[in-house]
């Protein structure tokens, strides 16, 4: 969760400010965001974590920088991944005890409006039993539509215009839940929705499967190494330069390379809540003493190996100065790879993340064709559109949830 966060950032002497946080998120997004709607995140994410610490979410106290990030104000839970933050909020609304009733394996199938101002939703309980739920102000948190193929397809016109994203390209999220159901529902319902050809690729997918497994790290000091075994991107570049530079080279794949700096012990758990043991054991991760060995394994020359590391072991060296491949060392992560063991594990770009949807203004209100919002709606979350532009910083999706997600609860309440 990217926030800028003087407390924590000044103590590791990370230099940020919240223009700075504009600024990436907008550059970053090719310029096409909101520019209200990214104030709104980036003024309000801050307040977000410290609203979820209340609520017993528990953060680290040393911020990273997510892949992608373009600046290191990458905040973790304490415990590993979503769970961090779903289990906290699953307790906070076990307090409400018989005033929350949560309908689950409930699809919605219809959001119903009367008069031009939407009076609930319906839906089908187990997938057969038919249920209306009557409401004044409904939130849809439906999420974006990565997994659905033929719709990705369909809307492709944008940055991955000269990539076909059918099945060959697998994707980072969950098949069931990322449909887009969503958005045609909020469409019906006389929702605008904007963006939809803004498509993230990620760069950690797993071959064959798209989901991000193996070597997954949580901040900087892991190399692109392709398989000549050469450098051939800025490791701290957006994702969508990382992804366009894989797709390059040779067999459109890359392996992460890490060493021993990012991993005091195997067995620990990284901020995803996978240790390195859990890695190695799903097999595809290899392992080795040394470089050279590390090469015999990853089939590529020594020489070019070493040269790739020594090279990006000399942008640490210039720090603040951008080597060839426009890699500069700016965060406090970054440090000499020197020390083995290595690991390496193959990977390739994956659908990870539609930053196109429903359009909202600030109060988290979904907008008309007319621009005028549709009374009783609500949106927050990846079935948003306008926030991140045409490539989201990484870090800023779990941002703009709860920020904007917090925002769509007042609004709903007040019945905006
Ligand atoms: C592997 C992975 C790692 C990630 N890591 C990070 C990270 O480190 N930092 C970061 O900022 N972002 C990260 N992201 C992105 C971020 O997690 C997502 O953008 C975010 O979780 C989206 O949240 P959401 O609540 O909008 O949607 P979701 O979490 O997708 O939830 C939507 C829910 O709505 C349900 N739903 C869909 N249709 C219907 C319907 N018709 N009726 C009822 N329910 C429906 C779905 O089943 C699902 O449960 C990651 C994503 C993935 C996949």
């Amino acid at each position: 969760l990217n926030a800028v966060d003087d407390k924590r950032q000044k103590a590791q002497g990370i230099k940020d400010s919240i223009q700075t946080h504009y600024d990436s998120t907008m550059k970053g997004g090719h310029n096409v965001g909101e520019p209200a709607l990214v104030h709104y995140l980036t003024d309000n994410a801050y307040p977000t974590v410290e609203w979820m610490e209340k609520q017993g979410v528990r953060f680290k106290d040393k911020i990273g920088a997510a892949t992608g990030s373009l600046g290191q104000r990458s905040h973790y839970g304490v415990e590993g991944s979503g769970w961090a933050y779903t289990h906290i909020f699953e307790n906070v609304l076990k307090k409400y005890g018989d005033r929350v009733e949560i309908f689950t394996d409930t699809p919605a199938t219809q959001i119903l409006v009367k008069d031009g101002k939407v009076i609930g939703v319906k839906g089908l309980r187990k997938g057969k039993q038919p249920v209306t739920v009557d409401a004044p102000s409904v939130v849809l948190a439906t999420g974006g539509f990565g997994a659905n193929v033929e719709y990705r397809q369909k809307v492709n016109t944008g940055v991955w215009k000269h990539v076909t994203l059918d099945k060959s390209i697998g994707t980072t999220n969950i098949n069931k839940a990322a449909q887009g159901d969503g958005l045609i529902l909020a469409e019906k319902a006389g929702a605008d929705v904007i963006g939809l050809s803004d498509i993230q690729l990620h760069p950690a997918g797993t071959p064959g499967t798209g989901l991000m497994q193996d070597i997954i790290t949580d901040g900087r000091n892991r190399l692109f190494i392709n398989t000549n075994g050469d450098r051939f991107v800025s490791e701290g570049a957006p994702r969508d330069t990382l992804c366009n530079a894989i797709f390059a080279q040779p067999g459109k794949t890359y392996w992460l390379v890490m060493n021993k700096l990012r991993l005091p012990d195997e067995s620990k758990t990284n901020s995803f809540g996978v240790s390195m043991t859990d890695m190695l054991k799903l097999g595809r991760v290899q392992k080795a003493a040394n470089l050279e060995e590390l090469a015999k394994l990853m089939n590529v020359p020594y020489e070019h190996l070493k040269a790739s590391v020594d090279e990006y072991n000399k942008a640490i060296e210039n720090k603040g100065k951008p080597d060839k491949y426009g890699f500069i060392a700016t965060n406090t992560d970054d440090a000499k790879m020197v020390e083995g063991p290595w690991y390496a594990c193959k990977k390739v770009p994956t659908v990870h993340h539609t930053m196109g949807g429903v359009h909202i203004n600030t109060k988290a209100q979904v907008l008309g064709k007319d621009g005028k919002p549709v009374h009783g709606l609500y949106a927050a979350g990846e079935v948003t559109g306008g926030i991140h532009g045409a490539n989201r910083l990484g870090g800023n999706a779990i941002a703009d949830v709860f920020t904007f997600g917090r925002q769509a609860g007042a609004s709903a309440a007040k019945n905006l």
